[in-house]
């Protein structure tokens, strides 16, 4: 293995050996279903989606579950069947995805922001509290990195104010919270299979809801708004009309996607168990530098170890976090950053006049905050190399 100092005159990898952030593993099961899907000639919504919304919903524990093509459209379609619209206030987190604050505007609400603990990254509940008005009629907390939101507070501020909580688990699938799955808490849990996620379909989604005329909702909004039959169509029972009884969306997932996905959820705990044991291995290698590392985790919790993030001070580190980014690239690693504060854009400064020091620990963590590679795809050696990668790149860390 290379030493540190071998290592000072050339990049930690080749430039052909450069190490994609959140390259999914993909492996033989899901690339000859998806082969099979294709020679049956059936890829639109079909049996293998259904397959994939049944062991969805088994592994995290729901009573419907319903497959889109998006944790973006997810969100958009729970926060629909929760009757959300104009006039609406949403709160949710800066520190996320563009797309849950955009899922909210999509609806016609307002979004508004509380700001995080900056020890958990997650939204912090008193922030919550304060930002309560009587519009405010839903919550969409986002379990940040895999960790669970505090969901017995928010469960209780949602009945005493009489919110609906849509949690957004982009992050989450293995996520527990006191015994209990995220995604199970609220009224809607909404699900990525994105190809950075810990489980993927290339593109993709899920809604998971208990409640059953929810779910027939959900399909219908899903599939441009017509009759649930209309999923059923063109079976051999003869020709159905459909009814357009709403006006809905192009949001279905296909077979091809559905494919994808059965084969992954059955790797779920394995891969879950590797990203548990790079996570362990980064805390151990980094112990001795200048930078934070994920706080650790609460008990009676269970993280679902989506990201591995580390702050970069500059005072302490003596780089900035760009130009880590950049030496980490030079170095042929990738790395991510989640996320810059949401108030830092310029569309939502613009529309809502937010200001990013309005939301200091957000605004504080997105600027300081990077991603390191943690996909269940990481060979020994790859983690070697970010490590490594990671201590060339921070100038006062002695070696
Ligand atoms: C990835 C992600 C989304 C969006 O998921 P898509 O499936 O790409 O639409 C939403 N919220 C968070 C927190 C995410 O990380």
């Amino acid at each position: 293995m290379k030493t540190f100092s071998d290592s000072l005159n050339q990049p930690v990898r080749s430039k052909e050996r450069f190490l994609v952030f959140g390259a999914p593993a993909i492996e033989e099961a899901e690339i000859e279903e998806v082969i099979s899907s294709m020679k049956t000639g059936w890829l639109g919504t079909g049996p293998k989606v259904a397959q994939f919304e049944n062991d969805f919903k088994v592994y995290v524990g729901s009573k419907h579950a319903v497959a889109v093509n998006s944790c973006t459209a997810a969100l958009h379609l729970s926060m629909l069947a929760a009757g959300l619209g104009p006039g609406d206030e949403v709160i949710t987190t800066p520190l996320t995805f563009c797309a849950t604050v955009n899922s909210i505007i999509h609806t016609g609400a307002t979004p508004v922001l509380a700001d995080i603990d900056p020890v958990t990254m997650n939204i912090d509940p008193e922030q919550v509290a304060a930002q309560i008005t009587p519009r405010t009629r839903a919550l969409i907390p986002v379990h940040f990195a895999g960790r669970p939101c505090e969901m017995d507070i928010f469960c209780d501020l949602a009945k005493e104010s009489n919110l609906t909580i849509i949690e957004d688990c982009a992050h989450a699938i293995e996520t527990e919270y006191k015994g209990r799955k995220a995604g199970t808490f609220g009224s809607f849990g909404s699900f990525s299979f994105y190809v950075t996620k810990n489980i993927m379909t290339g593109e993709g989604g899920m809604i998971l809801t208990n409640s059953e005329e929810s779910a027939a909702r959900l399909k219908v909004f899903a599939l441009h708004g017509m009759s649930k039959d209309a999923w059923k169509r063109f079976s051999d029972e003869g020709y159905k009309h459909y009814q357009v009884v709403e006006c809905g969306f192009k949001y279905n997932m296909m077979d091809l996607q559905g494919a994808i996905g059965v084969h992954q959820l059955r790797r779920i705990e394995p891969y879950w168990l590797r990203r548990q044991a790079i996570w362990k291995r980064y805390n151990e290698a980094f112990a001795e530098l200048p930078i934070d590392l994920p706080a650790p985790s609460e008990p009676d919790t269970r993280h679902a170890y989506h990201l591995y993030t580390i702050l970069i001070d500059e005072t302490r580190t003596g780089i900035s976090r760009d130009s880590f980014l950049n030496a980490m690239t030079a170095e042929n690693i990738g790395v991510g950053v989640h996320y810059l504060s949401i108030p830092e854009h310029p569309y939502y400064q613009k529309t809502f006049g937010w200001r990013a020091e309005d939301y200091p620990n957000a605004k504080r963590i997105g600027r300081q905050t990077v991603s390191l590679p943690i996909s269940a795809k990481l060979t020994d050696i790859d983690i070697e190399d970010v490590i490594l990668a990671v201590k060339k790149s921070i100038p006062k860390f002695s070696g």
